[in-house]
């Protein structure tokens, strides 16, 4: 035992000594993972209600996801977009299908979908007036990635302070106060942009209200309405796109995290609409974005998440986590209240939350925070009401 803690010690003192400083992270080091459970080097299991970040929404060790990849690997895994691959267009296909939007491309992250979005607004509005000035409205508490387009239109000082200049033309409006957006409205406003549930800033839904009130707004001045559902995406909240509870239909997308579970890949979709008078030949492209390896890895989540009823299962097992969290925040003074949609939820705590996720840590149950006082629940969607169970259990010990 006392040979394997210093295997621990050993990696964590060696990821100091060579990789940029740039995450507090925890310390342990993740070996392997099977289904909802992963393990460290010291062979302590974990409960992961993290998933990730929202990415491994399959479970660890799924085979039939695991056989795709090893098969497309041996095939061929990049050609670049030079040319045609059919793992791509295949991932692209069911992707249209499963969004109801209309064409796809292809990134190899959340932040970099994003950047293409912010593109396409902007490539859109200077075809209509040939003007350089144009303005996109996005949301404080908002985050969008890390990339300077992103992180402009992050609604988080702090993420933004030291990076100044962001590029231009950024307003921030209020989540849920339709009354701030028209505040920043103007003739220039070619997009706003929100997450349809706010996920690093704290598990916030859009309220219907106030998502049909933009919506309507978007129509009226032709402004695009770009939703990022990078986090709350891929079937988190019971539906495969969290938009598409609200009856209404964005006209740019982003979607990243779990789209490929695990292999690094992303997205950004338009209506036919944009599509048609927005990037060109030319405007856009990424090395690597939509390679064969991505393809397969999108074409098989999306296969396995209709083959196993995905959507209607995080639908009844959200309904379950819903319930046992409300049961908690009765229960504990120190919980003020419960946000989320499905399978990404939020406490919100009188509190900083970051000793509870160490005690959980400790007794091998893996959550993580959106900012200081929320703590968010993010499992692979695969999680059975016994693990929920599992995981109530650990927590109230926690808060005891
Ligand atoms: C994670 C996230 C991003 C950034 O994605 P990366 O893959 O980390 O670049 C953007 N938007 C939202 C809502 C996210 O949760």
């Amino acid at each position: 035992m006392r040979g394997k803690m210093k295997k621990t010690d050993k990696y964590i003192e060696e990821a100091e000594s060579v990789l940029l400083h740039t995450y507090n992270r925890y310390q342990i080091v993740l070996e392997k993972g099977e289904g909802v459970y992963l393990y460290d080097l010291e062979g302590k299991k974990y409960l992961d209600f993290c998933s990730g970040i929202g990415v491994f929404a399959l479970g660890y060790k799924n085979e039939e996801y695991n056989e795709a990849l090893k098969e497309q690997i041996d095939r061929v895994i990049h050609t670049s977009n030079y040319y045609y691959n059919v793992p791509a267009i295949e991932a692209a296909k069911a992707l249209k299908k499963a969004s109801g939007m209309d064409r796809v491309f292809f990134t190899n992250s959340g932040a970099e979908a994003v950047e293409g979005a912010i593109k396409t607004a902007r490539k859109y509005a200077f075809l209509k007036d040939n003007r350089t000035d144009h303005e996109i409205i996005a949301m404080e508490h908002s985050f969008h990635g890390r990339t300077m387009g992103a992180l402009s239109i992050t609604g988080n000082a702090k993420y933004r302070e030291a990076f100044q200049p962001m590029i231009g033309n950024i307003r921030f409006a209020k989540m849920n106060d339709f009354g701030s957006v028209l505040e920043q409205v103007n003739d220039r406003t070619c997009a706003i942009i929100l997450e349809t549930v706010q996920g690093e800033g704290g598990i916030y839904p859009a309220s219907q209200e106030f998502l049909r009130q933009i919506k309507e707004l978007c129509e009226a001045r032709d402004i695009l309405l770009i939703l990022d559902e990078i986090q709350c995406g891929m079937g988190r909240t019971g539906a495969m796109f969290a938009w598409q509870h609200y009856g209404i239909r964005p006209d740019i997308m982003t979607t990243a995290k779990a789209l490929g579970c695990g292999v690094p890949v992303g997205a950004f979709l338009l209506t036919e609409r944009v599509a048609a008078a927005s990037l060109t030949a030319g405007d856009h492209g990424t090395t690597y974005g939509g390679n064969p390896l991505a393809g397969a890895a999108i074409k098989k989540v999306l296969d396995l998440f209709e083959k196993n009823h995905i959507i209607k299962y995080v639908a009844s097992v959200g309904a379950y986590l819903e319930e046992g969290l409300d049961r908690l925040a009765e229960k504990y003074d120190c919980i003020e209240t419960r946000r989320g949609m499905g399978l990404m939820q939020g406490l919100v705590f009188d509190r900083p939350v970051g000793p509870i996720i160490q005690k959980a840590l400790e007794r091998g149950l893996i959550l993580i925070n959106a900012g200081e006082r929320v703590l968010r629940f993010l499992p692979p969607l695969v999680i059975t009401e016994e693990h929920i169970d599992e995981m109530l259990v650990i927590l109230e010990e926690c808060l005891a």
